[in-house]
């Protein structure tokens, strides 16, 4: 490429630094799960009902149940539903595995279905398209922290027995129409995987319900199916959000909605300052900046790049020689991995799915990224388009 050799001395910009959120806590976290030792309680200790409770705030429903999980989360969700093999679930192919592997792991059957292109979220219509008498459930996903369309998604399934679960494992805080991710299905699915906008220390997940009955059940379904001890009513698994973690998660949920306003605050200058470097078209072979949903309230887990022209991987290439991190959200769709081979989703089966995964790229935006650090990442993509407008900044 043209770039020139990135001299030795040049700061990285990681993608993601944990230890900036995490080191100012670091005192009050080990005190506190200092006590967590001290009090033997590794389970069900006071944390769990109060981060619950935190949860269920912030996602306004009347109650939240804490997993090992959000992929656990995903699944309690389909077992508490009674979801099995007969019945179809609707799901976005571009998105975490997760999102779709409960499914199979119920026996219940895949429906992939295609994006919107600007919002990379689920497509009503292609919901509304795929809808079976069969359908049990949709899992609408809300990537990289904007919500899906979910006042056109839950009218689609209304009246017709069909559950919508909403994956927020990427979206805690985030609001469509006002109202949180997470109360507007049956339920909400919530990861605290460390790179998520509430990261634990952790594995850690959480469903967030305004059902006393459904948090029942997947409470019943998390815990081997027993009550009262060793009598078992269903086949359940075991999942449980340990004390030690949701006493972590206590301290730093105090913090999300300033988090979250950093993400955006750091989502605005970005979009700023590309403007400024004159690199972003509207052409199919440009780059273009994340779409705003006007209804949606972002918190910003990912900060995407479409980038047109065949040009994602070596811009993705130039940056790293850059020393500037960046990850591809994601780069094979679900539809077209292996192990969903026999499903028979062909190429070009959806069409605006294949196109993102090859198009998309991510780059830092998380809460602690400095505006220096920022204009070095515009710079960089900048100098990749010739632009050298302000590639003088690095
Ligand atoms: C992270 C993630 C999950 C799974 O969460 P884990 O806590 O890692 O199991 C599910 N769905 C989406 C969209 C995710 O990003």
């Amino acid at each position: 490429m043209m770039n020139p050799q990135p001299s030795s001395n040049i700061e990285p910009v990681a993608l993601l630094d944990v230890g900036r959120g995490n080191q100012p806590l670091r005192d009050e976290v080990l005190s506190a799960i200092a006590e967590v030792y001290d009090s033997g309680r590794f389970l069900f200790g006071p944390a769990v009902s109060e981060l619950e409770q935190a949860v269920a705030e912030t996602c306004n429903t009347k109650t939240a149940v804490g997993c090992a999980s959000g992929s656990d989360a995903l699944l309690l969700a389909l077992m508490a539903n009674d979801i099995g093999p007969g019945d179809e679930v609707i799901v976005p192919s571009f998105t975490f595995f997760a999102t779709a592997s409960c499914v199979t792991r119920v026996g219940a059957k895949l429906v992939f279905v295609d994006i919107d292109p600007q919002t990379y979220n689920l497509s009503p219509e292609a919901v509304a398209n795929a809808i079976t008498p069969r359908t049990r459930a949709i899992i609408p996903v809300h990537l990289f922290g904007q919500s899906a369309a979910m006042d056109e998604i839950t009218r689609l399934a209304e009246g017709k027995g069909i559950s919508v679960i909403e994956d927020a494992a990427q979206a805690i805080g985030a609001a469509y129409h006002g109202r949180p991710v997470g109360s507007w299905g049956q339920c909400g699915c919530i990861s605290f995987y460390p790179t998520k906008n509430l990261g634990g220390i952790g594995d850690g997940g959480m469903l967030s319900t305004n059902s006393e009955s459904f948090a029942d059940r997947v409470r019943l379904c998390a815990s081997h199916g027993m009550r009262p001890r060793y009598y078992h009513s269903i086949v359940g698994i075991n999942s449980r959000l340990d004390t030690i973690q949701a006493t972590a998660l206590v301290i730093k949920m105090r913090h999300l909605n300033r988090y979250s306003q950093m993400r955006r605050d750091n989502a605005q200058r970005y979009m700023q300052m590309f403007q400024e470097a004159g690199i972003v078209s509207e052409s199919a072979d440009g780059v273009q900046l994340p779409y705003q949903d006007p209804a949606a309230l972002h918190v910003w887990n990912q900060f995407s790049l479409r980038v047109g022209g065949g040009q994602r991987d070596a811009l993705r290439e130039h940056l790293s020689q850059q020393k500037i991190g960046s990850e591809i959200y994601y780069p094979i769709p679900l539809h077209q991995q292996e192990c969903y081979a026999d499903l028979g989703y062909g190429a070009g089966s959806l069409p605006e799915t294949e196109r993102a995964a090859k198009e998309i790229l991510h780059l830092p935006i998380y809460p602690e990224l400095t505006e220096q650090e920022q204009t070095r990442v515009v710079a960089a993509v900048a100098a990749y388009y010739g632009a050298n407008s302000i590639s003088s900044a690095a």
